[in-house]
């Protein structure tokens, strides 16, 4: 309590994300980051960008990234927005887009920075259950709604919702706008943006932080109708007209337009994921299927909180959330295949 807050930052209850230890010899698979590092091209274009251009401010409509990102997916550069990090997309389209009279849905277990714009904008909000098997069922969202968003694959789980589920939803809630947070699409889903062209009420909202190994650079995109991108260029020409600089436009077209680079990386992580998953299935663990750049696993007989705690004294550290249904879980980041391996060796002397 400060007398200087305002009454909004008295309200706010901030996200907390996966810690960023400051010792470097640390097995870290806690936050998704990619093992590998970005495209060599990516990096060559960012090192050319330390001239004395800088002096200059960067284009604030940030066009060659918005012309790569349409190239790529076969859009118009005005159907793409570009932002500091999906987390910053993400925030302008809940301003934009989520905040209506009817509340927003998103799943019990999902992505918990979801709450957390909710309570900065003042968003009502409801959350929809996941099945047993921690699935979305479509059927669940046939109610009444300000808007929809979920992460698909969702997290922390992992698991994927085919491109049929997802029309359903589209079909049954043409009033409202449906978000689909593709952070981790590229490790082994379809991605939503094939059907923007037919839907006007979808948002498909990619980042570079993970399949592109740029966590550090903090670039996201969304793509979807023209009106709704026209949204949120006018929150972000609102709030900061340069989220992205000279580093950031150029590190990411070059990843973008990087293909094979990014195909390999991508297809060693699903490979290591298919490996320690069958591993960990053998220490007993139960694996909840994964389309992402993580496993969603418990122990039935031994505690997660534990499990992680034991783990962190070998040098590993994983994610745990305390959370409803989901505090006997661990998520595990996909690391390298020597990572997989230590980490491995580590379950098999904790679990005796
Ligand atoms: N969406 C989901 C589901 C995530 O897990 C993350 C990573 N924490 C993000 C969005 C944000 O990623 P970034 O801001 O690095 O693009």
């Amino acid at each position: 309590m400060n007398r200087y807050w305002s009454s909004v930052v008295h309200t706010l209850t901030p996200y907390v994300p996966g810690e960023q230890p400051k010792q470097t010899d640390l097995i870290k698979l806690n936050t998704n980051e990619n093992p590998y590092p970005p495209s060599p091209r990516a990096l060559r274009a960012m090192a050319a960008e330390a001239t004395d251009t800088l002096r200059l401010y960067p284009d604030p409509n940030a066009e060659r990234l918005k012309q790569a990102i349409a190239d790529l997916h076969g859009l118009t550069p005005g159907q793409v927005f570009v932002g500091n990090g999906s987390d910053e997309v993400l925030a302008h389209t809940f301003l934009a887009l989520l905040k209506h009279e009817s509340p927003l849905l998103f799943p019990d277990i999902s992505y918990s920075f979801y709450p957390v714009y909710c309570g900065l904008y003042a968003i009502a909000f409801k959350q929809v259950p996941l099945t047993e098997r921690f699935e979305i069922d479509p059927a669940d969202y046939r109610v009444a709604n300000g808007g929809i968003i979920f992460p698909n694959p969702n997290a922390p789980t992992g698991r994927l919702l085919p491109l049929t589920a997802i029309e359903t939803i589209l079909n049954d809630n043409p009033q409202s706008v449906v978000v689909v947070d593709e952070a981790y699409i590229d490790f082994g889903g379809e991605s939503a943006i094939a059907l923007v062209a037919r839907y006007p009420n979808l948002l498909v909202i990619q980042t570079l932080s993970k399949s592109r190994s740029l966590a550090g650079l903090r670039v996201g995109f969304a793509v979807g109708n023209a009106e709704l991108i026209e949204a949120l260029e006018r929150v972000k020409n609102s709030f900061n007209s340069y989220p992205l600089d000279r580093f950031a436009i150029s590190g990411a077209v070059a990843a973008i337009e990087d293909r094979e680079y990014f195909e390999q990386t991508c297809n060693r992580i699903i490979r290591s994921r298919q490996r320690l998953s069958q591993r960990l299935l053998e220490l007993g663990f139960q694996v909840l299927p994964s389309a992402a750049n993580f496993l969603f696993v418990r122990h039935p007989g031994r505690d997660a909180a534990e499990l992680s705690r034991l783990l962190r004294e070998q040098s590993i550290i994983v994610r745990h959330f305390r959370l409803p249904r989901i505090e006997q879980f661990l998520r595990i980041t996909i690391g390298t295949e020597v990572q997989g391996d230590q980490l491995c060796q580590a379950l098999e002397q904790i679990l005796g």
